[in-house]
C-alpha cells in the first residue's frame, strides 16, 4: 500500500503530466469506485469540460484540482494512474478513463479494486469526509515536536497502532512506522504514555527524516516514470527494519524479528528497540537538563 512518500511521488509526477489538460469525456467502468456523488454517470458529466489546474495531496489521498472541482482519489493497495495516447493498447484492470481534448488520456487501473474517488466542489473536500477526518501532515511545519507530544502524551495506546491511526498523523503506514521506530530505537509495543521526552523527540525527528528521505528518493524516479510505463516506481530508500526479518540489524547485527502488533506485521530489532524499561516514569526526564536519559546504545 502506498504511503505518504509514494503518494507524493505520484502527485508530483501526475501534476507534471496532466496540469493544463481539459477533460473531454470520462468513462467509468467500475461505478463502485466512485463514492461521491453516488451516481457514476453524474460524476462523469460534472467533470466534462473541466481543466486540471494542479494536483495536491492530503495524507495518502491525491487531490486533483480542476476548474470548479476537486477530485479526491485514494489508491489503496494497487491503484495506479498513467497517461496514454488515445488508442494506446489498454492494460487489464483499467476502470476509469479521463479523455482529454488533446488526444491523450489519464487511465486509472486498480487490480484489487479497493481505490476510491470522491468529487467535491473546489476545495470543499477539506471540510468533509474523508479528508476532514485526517490528522496532522507530518511534513508540514505545523508538525512540531510540541504538536507531536500533544498527540502522543498520556495515551495508553501502543505506539505503533497510534502512529498508524490517520486521525492523529496522516500518511504513515506500516513500512515507515517500522522504519521510524527502528531509527528512534523504540519498541513498537511500548505504550505511548511510557515514552520519555527524549524518546518522543527522537521519534518525532525519525518520522520527519524517514518520510523526507523517502520523498527525495521517490522524486528521483519521476524522470523514468515519464519516459517509461507511466507509473511511479517505489521509493529507493534503504530499509533498516521493514521486511528484513531474519536478517542482521544494520546497526547492531542482531537478527531482526517479525511479530504482529495491532494486526499488522511488525519488524524490529530486539536489541536496538528494547521493550518497556523497568522503573521508567513519565515526566521524570523533562526536568533534567543535559542528562536527558538516553542510554548510549
Ligand atoms: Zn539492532
Amino acid at each position: 500500500m502506498p504511503e505518504l512518500p509514494e503518494v507524493e511521488t505520484v502527485r508530483r509526477t501526475l501534476e507534471q503530466l496532466v496540469t493544463g489538460k481539459t477533460i473531454r469525456e470520462v468513462e467509468v467502468r467500475l461505478p463502485r469506485l466512485i463514492r461521491r456523488p453516488d451516481d457514476a454517470a453524474l460524476f462523469a458529466s460534472l467533470l466534462e469540460g473541466s481543466t486540471i489546474r494542479g494536483v495536491g495531496r492530503r495524507g495518502k489521498y491525491l487531490r486533483i484540482l480542476l476548474d470548479g472541482w476537486t477530485l479526491v482519489s485514494h489508491l489503496r493497495m494497487e491503484g495506479r494512474y498513467g497517461l496514454y495516447r488515445t488508442g494506446d493498447p489498454e492494460e487489464k484492470h483499467t476502470h476509469v478513463i479521463f479523455r482529454f481534448t488533446d488526444g491523450t488520456e489519464m487511465r486509472y487501473r486498480d487490480v484489487r479494486q479497493f481505490g476510491t474517488m470522491h468529487l467535491f466542489e473546489r476545495d470543499r473536500d477539506l471540510e468533509e469526509p474523508p479528508l476532514n477526518q485526517l490528522g496532522l501532515e507530518p511534513l508540514d511545519p505545523a508538525f512540531t515536536l510540541q504538536a507531536f507530544r500533544g498527540l502522543v502524551a498520556r495515551r495508553p495506546t501502543r505506539i505503533k497502532p497510534l502512529l498508524l491511526d490517520q486521525r492523529h498523523i496522516a500518511g504513515l503506514g506500516n513500512i515507515y512506522v517500522d522504519e521510524a521506530l527502528h531509527r528512534a530505537g523504540i519498541h513498537p509495543e511500548r505504550s505511548a504514555a511510557s515514552l520519555r521526552a527524549a524518546e518522543l523527540a527522537r521519534l518525532h525527528e525519525a518520522i520527519v527524516a524517514v518520510l523526507s528521505e523517502a520523498v527525495e528518493a521517490g522524486g528521483s524516479s519521476v524522470k523514468s516514470y515519464m519516459n517509461g510505463q507511466g507509473e511511479a516506481g517505489l521509493f529507493q530508500l534503504r530499509l533498516m527494519a521493514y521486511g528484513r526479518d531474519g536478517e542482521p540489524c544494520l546497526r547492531c547485527g542482531t537478527t531482526i524479528v517479525k511479530t504482529v502488533v495491532g494486526g499488522r506485521g511488525t519488524h524490529f530489532c530486539p536489541v536496538c528497540q528494547k521493550p518497556k524499561r523497568r522503573g521508567t516514569r513519565v515526566g521524570r526526564s523533562r526536568t533534567g537538563k543535559g542528562e536527558s536519559g538516553i542510554s548510549p546504545a
